[in-house]
């Protein structure tokens, strides 16, 4: 996939990628997605089916073994799978977010090491960050790792951490120095099957039912000291940079959840009749699609742009990830709302797929830094 993108032209290669990506999800994941959600149970048939089509890492750089995608391309696939089932396209999203502080700032070692699993399927790849006590206050953390010779041990406990269980790898952000706060934060490199690693049960959500979130726990987890990665005290600012180019991810997957319910109701006003029409001839109808259509183009184009500027690492990055990510979600809360709205009480059931929408939704707006969060960001960052 070309690293060159126009902004208001998609390359021909950016379609047919959607196209097959939107093919796979109608045929592979859609078909579960209501289950997944009903028996808040992990969606396998979707990890099966993006790993088959080599979907699920796309992001992994080709010396690596990966498919070296650009950030638009990643924007996509999640985009697609997450217009049918939210939870699936945490699969392809966390494996971006846990594997970029490697590829970021990792050794050649590290990355030979755990890139080309997630690369191959063989591996799933989390970020463990927020802890019990430490939210939008990340760098409050008390998770430690105190050097030991050739090692680190570890201790601990981070919460919230998705796909927990199911990775076997986990980029863990560590206090190595508590006299410099943020700047004594490291990041490593545990692996589930490490000593001492275990996870709590799994939360029991309002929305993405279907991705597992646990706690994990480190009780003196004796990693070697070349699982660090980058230099000591460098963790921090190798978290909050991953976070630039991910939480375009999370505003993918509020377009694509947007989309999906837009695409719904679309279909539905045509075929629900009231007063002797289609209720798609209510101008009060054709004003609330209009409005979501407008609100979810616009909240796609500074995604892409915001990817565009993830790909070349641009100076205003960090700005155009926090808006991006903060905008398309608070418009993914409204279009879903207004999808169910459209279908009236039918809306309001599962036997439509559009409450599940709008309870996947939600998390967009808090995860990855809440949007309150995100306009402190964006007031620091201003362009
Ligand atoms: C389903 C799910 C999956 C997640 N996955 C991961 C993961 O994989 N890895 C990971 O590390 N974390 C993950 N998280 C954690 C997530 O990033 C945090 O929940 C989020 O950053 C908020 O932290 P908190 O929940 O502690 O809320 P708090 O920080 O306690 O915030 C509570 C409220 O106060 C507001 N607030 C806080 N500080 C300020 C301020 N300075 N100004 C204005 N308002 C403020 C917040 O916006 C929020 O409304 C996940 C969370 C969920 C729910």
């Amino acid at each position: 996939m070309s690293a060159d993108f126009d902004l208001f032209q998609i390359s021909e290669e950016h379609q047919m990628l959607r196209e097959t990506v939107r093919g796979l999800a109608e045929a592979k994941i859609a078909p579960f997605a209501a289950e997944v959600d009903e028996q808040a149970r992990f969606p396998q048939e979707a990890l099966d089916a993006l790993v088959a089509s080599e979907l699920q890492a796309v992001h992994v750089p080709e010396e690596y073994g990966g498919a070296g995608a650009d950030a638009l391309a990643t924007v996509i696939v999640i985009e697609e799978v997450a217009r049918v089932c939210v939870s699936s396209s945490l699969i392809p999203a966390v494996n971006k977010l846990g594997s970029l502080p490697v590829i970021l700032s990792g050794s050649e070692e590290l990355k030979k090491q755990y890139l080309a699993p997630l690369a191959k399927g063989d591996a799933m790849f989390s970020y463990c960050l927020s802890e019990p006590d430490a939210g939008s206050d990340a760098a409050g953390m008390k998770t430690r790792a105190v050097r030991d010779g050739d090692d680190y041990v570890l201790n601990g406990v981070k919460r919230w951490i998705t796909n927990a269980g199911v990775s076997e790898y986990y980029t863990v952000m560590a206090v190595t120095d508590p006299e410099k706060r943020s700047k004594g934060i490291s990041a490593f490199v545990v692996e589930k099957g490490d000593e001492g690693v275990s996870f709590g049960a799994p939360e029991k959500k309002l929305g993405i039912k279907g991705s597992p979130t646990r706690e994990v726990y480190f009780d003196n987890v004796r990693i070697p000291a070349s699982r660090m990665i980058g230099a000591e005290g460098t963790g921090f600012a190798t978290a909050m940079k991953t976070l630039d180019h991910t939480r375009i991810t999370i505003a993918a997957q509020a377009l694509g959840v947007a989309q999906g319910a837009l695409d719904y109701a679309k279909g539905y006003v045509n075929e629900r009749k009231q007063f002797g029409k289609a209720i798609a001839e209510f101008q009060g109808i054709q004003f609330m699609l209009a409005d979501m259509a407008m609100k979810l183009e616009a909240a796609r184009q500074l995604t892409y742009a915001a990817a565009a500027k993830s790909q070349r690492v641009d100076s205003d990055l960090t700005f155009f990830g926090a808006a991006a990510k903060c905008f398309a979600s608070d418009v993914a809360m409204e279009v879903t709302t207004d999808a169910v709205q459209l279908l009236g009480g039918y809306g309001y059931t599962r036997d439509y797929p559009l409450e599940r929408m709008m309870r996947d939704a939600k998390i967009t707006q808090i995860y990855e830094g809440t949007n309150q969060v995100q306009r402190i960001v964006m007031a620091r960052n201003l362009p």
